[in-house]
This record gives structure tokens, sequence and C-alpha cells, in this order.
């Protein structure tokens, strides 16, 4: 039944209906969250054996030699650039493993262009104004790192194929202090996106007013798919960069942290050759190295790509039945109401759901009221201010099953209150 063709008595008989749902979910006082993109504890049970990979009793030393368990190899080992390497489609040689998660490499290398510069260019923080391009919906974190700088957030939306290029074009040939841009290019956070081919071409080769100019390649869902017929890949953007004559123009980055551990995994920087050496220049200020001992235990826990990939099939045997669920629900429960959209990814950890105009932050209030913890409403934009209040992060790997089940149906009752709230006022 569609809300948008109900006259005003019918909208608000359907508001009564949908009143009386909400006080039975609310009087269940329930707790459940579906707040941020964590895996289950099923999920982290099946990296757990890789504690065991290195104890006292083991050789501590990697395939050249190398003392583990001492100072040194600041780039990290070998096997564990090659594993990083792999995942990352780039060449061994060009990959720094650093530590137990990226998102700190990424702050690491902003600060890099702020303090020191790229490109032998000025360093950002002698600028007076420095923007930075934000697909949207995005990923808070990346956004609060931008801010955290002072940098001026410009957001882009984010379309099927990747970000709307012939803006991004637009505005990177004529403003030199539009200094790089975020990219999730495969199963973007939240949307679940893949970047088509003609993106990355168009990415690496557009002309930039500024000389140094970074695309910040945050590939956290490389591996990541929900199964084996479907899945999304995306071509390499240090290839892309390369053939166009700006090798300089990315800087790539992965992490096992939805592969064995959050906040415990490795993880890694890839970059051209050049700046591969100024980055190993920049973190050897702040590390003499990285854990080693972790990258010895990932490599003989995952031992190559291989292993990744079979991995990962435990975990979309896990999640993917989350991810069914959740669209199944949504489609039984909204499909006809003609007030909401949502993504159907093939991987990642997230999906991405629209509402009316004016009813995310409602229907997150409502959620929260009725005791189910979701992302907050306008995280997935810069500053968090989503300019239409319609976009909400779903993440349905964390909660089991048959709370998720729960949680869904107190979501899809707010959902219906808040557009009907909205929908009488009109
Ligand atoms: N990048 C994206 C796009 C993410 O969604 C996440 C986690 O949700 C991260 C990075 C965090 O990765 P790490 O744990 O390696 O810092």
């Amino acid at each position: 039944m569609s809300y948008i063709t109900m006259s005003p008595l019918e909208l608000k008989d359907e508001l009564d209906i949908i009143t009386a749902q909400y006080n039975t979910h609310k009087a269940r006082k329930l707790s459940l969250n579906m707040a941020r993109g964590k895996p289950s504890r099923e999920q982290i049970a099946l990296s757990l054996p890789l504690l065991d990979c290195v104890n006292s009793s083991s050789d501590l030393y990697s395939e050249d030699d190398t003392d583990c368990a001492n100072y040194g190899v600041m780039d990290g080992i070998i096997e564990a650039k090659r594993l990083m390497g792999s995942i990352m489609q780039q060449d061994p040689d060009l990959v720094c493993v650093c530590g137990n998660a990226s998102l700190n490499i990424m702050y690491d290398l902003v600060c890099m262009g702020f303090m020191r510069g790229f490109d032998g260019e000025t360093p950002w923080n002698q600028l007076d104004t420095v923007r930075w391009l934000c697909p949207v919906p995005g990923y808070d974190r990346h956004f609060a790192i931008i801010e955290a700088f002072g940098f001026e957030m410009i957001p882009v939306p984010l379309l099927e194929n990747g970000p709307d290029m012939d803006l991004v074009e637009k505005l990177v040939e004529s403003d030199a202090s539009i200094k790089g841009i975020w990219c999730v290019p495969q199963y973007s956070n939240p949307s679940g996106v893949t970047y088509s081919d003609k993106t990355v071409t168009r990415l690496a080769s557009m002309s930039c007013a500024a000389k140094d100019f970074k695309i910040f390649w945050d590939n956290a869902y490389c591996v990541h798919h929900l199964s084996d017929d479907n899945q999304d890949f995306v071509a390499d953007i240090a290839q892309a960069c390369e053939a166009a004559g700006n090798a300089q123009r990315y800087f790539k980055f992965a992490s096992t942290s939805k592969i064995t551990l959050p906040g415990a995994g490795i993880a890694a920087v890839g970059a051209s050759k050049n700046n591969i050496t100024a980055v190993k220049k920049h973190l050897s200020v702040q590390t003499v190295g990285y854990d080693k001992m972790n990258q010895l235990r990932h490599v003989r826990f995952l031992k190559d790509y291989d292993g990744i990939v079979e991995q990962m099939r435990k975990h979309a045997a896990i999640i993917k039945p989350k991810f069914d669920l959740v669209d199944a629900k949504l489609t039984q429960g909204l499909a006809d109401t003609d007030i909401a959209s949502w993504t159907k990814p093939h991987g990642g950890y997230f999906i991405s759901f629209d509402g009316l105009d004016n009813t995310a932050k409602r229907t997150i209030e409502l959620a929260r009221e009725a005791g189910v913890t979701m992302t907050g409403a306008g995280a997935t934009w810069p500053y968090k201010k989503d300019p239409h209040d319609s976009n909400i992060r779903i993440a349905p790997t964390l909660p089991p099953l048959e709370e998720l089940d729960t949680a869904i149906d107190v979501f899809i009752c707010c959902v219906k209150l808040a557009a009907l709230e909205i929908l009488l006022k009109r």
C-alpha cells in the first residue's frame, strides 16, 4: 500500500496502526545493536587459531631470516608484503606493512601531506585552504580525519559506478586547493558500490589543478564477497595511474581487520616507487618497526591469496544469510509503501538505506527509544550533515540472526512511523 498516494484520513488510520505496533515493540525493552560494522562472535572465532600460530616454541624468523622478535625491517617482513600485495594488486616491493589497522595509516598520510607535502609541492599546513572530495554516502571516520586537519570537505554524489566523475573532473580541474579524494572502490561503505573500469581510468587520468592531488584508495573490502557467484572486482588504480602518466597520484590501503581480527590485524599501504620511499621515511620517524610477530602469525595462519579466499568464504557463509534476511524483510515490510529504497550489495559490510527526506534522524531516534541502536543519522555525510536527512547505514553483521530479525522489524516500524509523521504534516 503506497503511503504517498494515501489520503490524510488513510494516513491517520495507518499512523494509529503503526503507533500501536511501535508501542508493542517498545514494551519489550529490547537492547539490540546495529550501529557499527563489526564481525560477530562467530566470525571472530574463525580467526582464533591465528593466536596459536606463533608461540614460545615457534620459529620466530621470517623466510629471509629476519628475527621477528627483535627490532628491524620497518616496512614489514617479505612474506607479509607478499600477502598484502596479493589482495591489494600491488607489487610487494611497493608495499609497506604497518600496524594493526589501516585507518591509522590514512591519518598518517594526510598528516604527511600536511607536514611535509607531496611531490615537492608546498606542505598543506602552509596553504590558506585545503579541500577534499568526499563521495557520499561515505565512511564517517574518513570524514573525521579530514575534519581533524581543518580541511574543507566537498561532498560528491556516489553513483552506481563510483563518484559522479563529471563533477569530480570539473572540480579538480579548476581548483588547486583540492588535494585529495576518498575512494572505497569495492563494496563501498555504506552503499556497496564498486567503481567501474571507466571510473578508475577517469580518476587516474583526469587533469588536476593541484600537482600533488592524491587518491586515497581505501580498498577495505577488496576480498569481502558475499558469495562465489556474484562478485565485483575493481580495476587496479596503480596500473591506471601509471598508464595515464600519473604514477604518483594514488595511495592504496588495505587491512585484515575484517579478514582476521579487527583491531588486531595487519594493515598496509601501497604506492609508487618514489612515494613508498617517502612514506617509509615519514613512518620511520615514529617507529623502528611494526609488530612483526603479528605479521608472522597472519602469514602462517592465512598462508597466501588462496588461504584468504578460503577464509572469506567462511565469513560469507555466516554473514550472507544476514544480508539476505535484511533485504527480504525490508522488501516485505516496505517495498509497496514507496517511502524507502536500499542497496543490495554483493559484498562488504553495509546496506545503505534511504527513507523519505527529513525522516532519518527521527527514525534513528524512534529506534533508539525502542531499544535498537543504529549508526547515527547524518554519519554518512561530511560534518554529519545529510542535507536530505534521509540516509541510514544498516550494519547487519554483528547481531545473531534472531536478534537481527527483531531489530529489522523495529527498524521498519520506525521508518513507517517517521514517514507517516512527515506525510501528515504536508
Ligand atoms: N575503511 C573502511 C571503508 C571501513 O569501512 C573500515 C571499517 O569499517 C575501515 C577502513 C577500518 O579499517 P581498519 O580496521 O583497518 O582501520
